[in-house]
């Protein structure tokens, strides 16, 4: 088993990394709870189209329901955002660009499911996140681009000397990919303020801290 890389050294491993199943496999539970007409799969022909036209609409727009998710996770970076009511009209407004009444229903389904079962998923990635809520967006991101990687799993996140820390673990074959989106997600933190996630830069003093002109002169 590959050690974890912190801060591009590599250390044993102590803590499980957390993993992110794909979204469609994760929302299936949400599917039952909320849908349990479409979740369940019947002996009888009948009972089983709902599911088909959930599958299907997976199939065919699994690009653009991931599209959708990510973009609602960027607009409500901060968890408090992300309540049942503003997923479910998110949801709506995605599905109303659709074209056919069928279409347009099973697709608000599937992101409105997948939705839940992200925001559920990031909520226990950030009790591995141990800076501001600025940078906490900036942390989903990376773990978005890695998540597919073979092998990885997200450990941590802190700040360090004013920037983003990561650790996590992954394969060999996966150390190139989960690299590149490390260095963009420290590059990010080096201009968003860990505070509030506004544009900032890195203040110098005893404390080093990444911070907007607002947040700055608060702390002096
Ligand atoms: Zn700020």
């Amino acid at each position: 088993m590959p050690d974890r890389i912190v801060g591009g050294q590599s250390v044993r491993d102590r803590q499980k990394p957390l993993r992110m199943e794909p979204i469609q496999a994760i929302a299936e539970p949400l599917l039952k709870e909320l849908y349990p007409g479409i979740w369940k799969r019947a002996e009888a022909d009948l009972d089983q189209i709902p599911r088909l036209f959930y599958e299907g609409v997976w199939r065919e727009h699994a690009d653009e329901i991931m599209a959708d998710i990510y973009a609602f996770a960027d607009f409500h970076p901060v968890d408090e955002q992300r309540t049942d009511g503003a997923i479910k009209a998110w949801s709506q407004e995605c599905a109303a660009e659709l074209e056919g009444d069928y279409d347009q229903e099973y697709y608000r389904i599937a992101v409105q499911v997948g939705l839940l079962a992200y925001v559920n998923h990031m909520r226990e990635l950030r009790t591995k996140v141990n800076c501001d809520i600025g940078w906490h967006r900036i942390a989903e991101r990376f773990n978005d681009a890695c998540s597919s990687v073979v092998g990885y799993g997200f450990i941590s996140a802190g700040e360090k000397w004013g920037m983003l820390s990561l650790s996590y673990r992954c394969d060999p074959a996966g150390v190139e990919t989960c690299r590149a989106a490390e260095r963009v997600a420290v590059e990010a933190s080096q201009r968003t303020c860990e505070l509030c996630g506004r544009p900032g830069e890195l203040r110098p003093g005893g404390w080093r801290k990444t911070l907007c002109d607002l947040h700055a002169a608060g702390r002096e």
